[in-house]
């Protein structure tokens, strides 16, 4: 049977799977066509699954039987940090080209129980250090608004595969923005949850006091749909928290009018092109017609994040990316002793991006230089947050613009990393203070003759992705109405 899967929503494809209007084996040809049919230009999977109808005929059991979940035979893609036994998992990195994952990820095991169908893993930025997929050691992925143009990153592959319709909903990571940048330069919905509501045990780590698994999905219901799988406690991961004891509510606010705060110096600073800012504007004023109240907040210190980020996330990542030593995973690289063997192999493994940021973070670490810069950047981070317990003192959310730039060319900032860096403004703070944001579609600019996607951010207190969940609702132009 012919399925159109424009327009479809995981909420929808649900509601025609539970009755009976196709299969999911139906469902994941008409995105397994899709995908190899437009795959081979846009880069977004580094690998489609070979056992993809295999997957869909569990989920179409349990349909039968009557034990579907809401995600049961829902076509989903992965981005290629996250773990899922028996799988390659190279974090698109020379370096593990061959290695395959020896065990599900705690998301993984949870998407596996709901009955998931995983069409194959994404694209991403090397170890996901990156804003433009273009850091991938298997090349970039492209926009599908504009194929000369970056999906953003690092988990582009992910937001390309949802955006292009080659999977329903998908999941990223977000240390320093991720999931929101490329949701934004591709028009769809993109979650950081809160820091510990989705346990972190099997994503490769980069930094690991920022790092946070995340979903993609067309609408904020699909979004939503994904994380309550996805969030809860893991006795395995030391950092996750149990979001409902700790007052997580779904989204039932939908009649309540939220104070929403906008950091005014922050949001008009340089940098910043002019249609997102009037873009930006139009929302709010969206917002407002809806009822909500809009406050201005000050965020005096969110200037430093970047400043802060880019010294204690590359700090993490050199301390974590250490274990790729040519000996317990991947590539292999034989020298004229141990240490020659290490070299050698990382050498060949890592590309640019991340030896920078190795370098980098050993530097900061460093017996002379840690307190001049490691510890003034976490003195700094702490600033930082207390800016956001400080604002959301008076106010419900905040909103950013989610990229100070829509989707730019494939070349254009590759050459250059501080422009790249200066692009994640608006995302690092979020991270750095642990709160939860989402990316949500509101509007086009025209350029070049093309329409290209702008996102709106929303940011909430710690556990209050509820707020997002509503405010996203009554931007998202991708919403059934
Ligand atoms: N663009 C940011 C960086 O390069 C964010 C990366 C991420 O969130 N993984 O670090």
């Amino acid at each position: 049977m012919k399925i159109d899967i424009r327009g479809l929503t995981i909420k929808k494809a649900h509601s025609d799977l539970v009755g009976g209007k196709y299969s999911a084996r139906d469902l994941a040809e008409a995105y397994l066509a899709e995908a190899e049919k437009r795959n081979p230009s846009l880069n977004a999977y580094l690998e489609i699954f070979d056992d993809v109808l295999l997957q869909a005929d569990a989920a179409d059991k349990k349909i039968k039987e009557g034990t579907a979940t809401a995600l049961t035979g829902i076509p989903l893609a992965i981005k290629d940090n996250i773990l899922i036994k028996g799988r390659v998992a190279s974090s698109a990195s020379r370096i593990l080209e061959n290695y395959t994952a020896s065990y599900d990820a705690h998301v993984i095991e949870k998407l596996k129980d709901a009955g998931v169908v995983f069409i194959g893993r994404t694209n991403m930025d090397e170890f996901a250090m990156g804003g433009s997929t273009e850091n991938s050691a298997y090349g970039p992925t492209k926009n599908p608004h504009d194929e000369s143009r970056v999906s953003g990153g690092s988990s582009g592959g992910s937001a390309v595969a949802v955006a292009a319709d080659l999977a329903l909903g998908a999941l990223g990571s977000d240390t320093g923005g991720s999931i929101r940048q490329p949701a934004s330069l591709c028009g769809i919905v993109g979650l950081k949850p809160t820091y510990g509501a989705v346990s972190r045990r099997g994503v490769m780590a980069m930094g690991s006091s920022l790092d946070q698994i995340g979903p993609f999905g067309k609408t904020v219901e699909d979004t939503e749909i994904i994380w309550n799988v996805i969030r809860g406690h893991d006795p395995k991961d030391s950092t996750s928290i149990d979001t409902d004891k700790r007052g997580y509510k779904n989204a039932d606010n939908a009649d309540r009018k939220f104070r929403i705060g906008v950091p005014e110096d922050f949001v008009s600073g340089e940098g910043i092109d002019a249609d997102v800012l009037s873009n930006f504007r139009e929302t709010l004023e969206k917002l407002k017609s809806a009822g909500h109240e809009i406050i201005p907040v000050s965020l005096p210190h969110a200037k430093y994040s970047l400043a802060s980020y880019y010294i204690v996330m590359p700090a993490e990542a050199s301390t974590n990316l250490a274990r790729f030593d040519g000996v317990r995973y991947g590539l292999h690289i034989s020298g004229e002793s141990g240490i020659d063997d290490y070299k050698k192999t990382r050498a060949a493994g890592f590309g640019p991006e991340v030896r920078r940021r190795i370098m980098l973070g050993t530097y900061v670490l460093s017996a002379g230089y840690y307190d001049a810069y490691y510890g003034k950047a976490t003195a700094v981070r702490a600033l930082i947050r207390k800016d956001f317990d400080d604002a959301f003192g008076s106010v419900d959310a905040i909103a950013t613009p989610t990229s100070p730039v829509p989707a730019f060319k494939i070349g254009e900032k590759a050459d250059d990393p501080l422009s790249m860096y200066l692009a994640d403004i608006f995302t690092v703070p979020v991270n750095l203070a642990g709160v939860p944001a989402i990316s949500v579609p509101s509007g086009f600019t025209q350029q070049e003759g093309k329409k290209l996607p702008l996102g709106f951010q929303i940011i909430a207190p710690h556990f209050r992705e509820d707020v997002l969940f509503t405010l996203g609702r009554a931007v998202d132009y991708n919403n059934e109405k």
